[in-house]
């Protein structure tokens, strides 16, 4: 009997399917996979160590859902991966990092593998840390020759690090495992002007909570309208979007639109980007920029 792709649990009219739930006969051939990236460190003394990983499953979750392809079965979500580039994160008990270097040959490894049996592949990334990585592993792949592209998950507005922005948006997601009780403000200073602090101190020698933003005010319902707003971005990006040399994809000429039709309730403030994804968010100082290599590698890096 010839198999027939079948989607995650749940309706199959509204779930797009998690390649972790199907068996190989079910895999079908040329589909687009999104990979979600994350990391796994601190979150400030109120949200878990896993946030940027949650967060980036559940924009690539959504998207997949809402791309035209997945009425013929064509859109697979992979597991996301757990462990990224966060050594700015060091500081802090808990934190996990495996480094620019690390994190490169895996999604290099990670695409060979992929190219096998994919027909495009494109990265869901909620961690800023991971940029430097996987824009020279995604454009080496590229010259390569593999159909493979990344996007970030970014927002307007979005505050640094385990601020309003990831704390709502973990209310809406994920509300049983915050702990709004014991939020803090951080620093709150624009990322642009803490970034020489940051990678000269790493986050904990800037702020002591872990907190970059202010988590003050973060509620669900905004974490529903951040999260279709960060779907509605990576949407577009995906279905019309360009990669450049580096494998962003950039929507050509065009400003970012955050707000489609899919998405009624996106925030409708016009607001400051600070962003992973710099090169369509050019007024943002976000963590894009990688610092230069030096000697003291890991622990620059800036991001969710
Ligand atoms: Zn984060």
């Amino acid at each position: 009997m010839t198999p027939t792709p079948r989607r995650a649990a749940g309706s199959p009219r509204d779930r797009a399917a998690g390649l972790a739930d199907l068996t190989w006969p079910e895999v079908p051939r040329d589909v687009l996979v999104l990979v979600p990236l994350g990391s796994t460190e601190q979150h400030g003394p109120h949200l878990p160590f896993d946030t940027d990983s949650v967060i980036a499953a559940a924009v690539a979750q959504r998207v997949a859902e809402l791309l035209p392809a997945r009425e013929e079965g064509g859109v697979l979500v992979a597991p996301a991966l757990a462990y990224g580039a966060s050594g700015e994160h060091a500081g802090f008990p808990g934190t996990v990092s495996i480094g620019d270097s690390a994190l490169r040959i895996v999604v290099v490894e990670m695409v060979r593998s992929l190219g096998i049996w994919a027909g495009r592949i494109v990265f869901v990334n909620g961690h800023g840390g991971n940029v430097a990585a996987l824009d020279d592993a995604v454009g080496q792949m590229r010259a390569e020759g593999h159909d493979v592209a990344w996007t970030g998950c970014d927002v307007p507005g979005g505050d640094p690090h385990a601020g309003r922005t990831e704390t709502s948006v973990m209310l809406h997601l994920a509300p049983d495992r915050v702990r709004l009780d014991a939020a803090v403000a951080g620093d709150t200073r624009p990322l642009a002007v803490l970034l020489p602090e940051l990678r000269a101190r790493g986050v904990r020698g800037v702020a002591p909570s872990g907190v970059l933003g202010d988590p003050t005010g973060a509620t669900a319902e905004e974490g529903l309208r951040t999260v279709r707003a960060m779907t509605a971005g990576a949407l577009r990006r995906i279905t019309t979007g360009v990669p450049d040399a580096r494998g962003r994809l950039v929507v050509p000429e065009a400003p970012e639109v955050w707000e489609t039709p899919e998405t009624p309730e996106a925030p409708d403030t016009p607001q400051v980007w600070e962003t992973s994804d710099a090169s369509e968010a050019p007024s943002a100082p976000a963590s894009a920029p990688a610092p230069a290599p030096t000697g003291r590698p890991e622990a620059e890096r800036v991001a969710r």
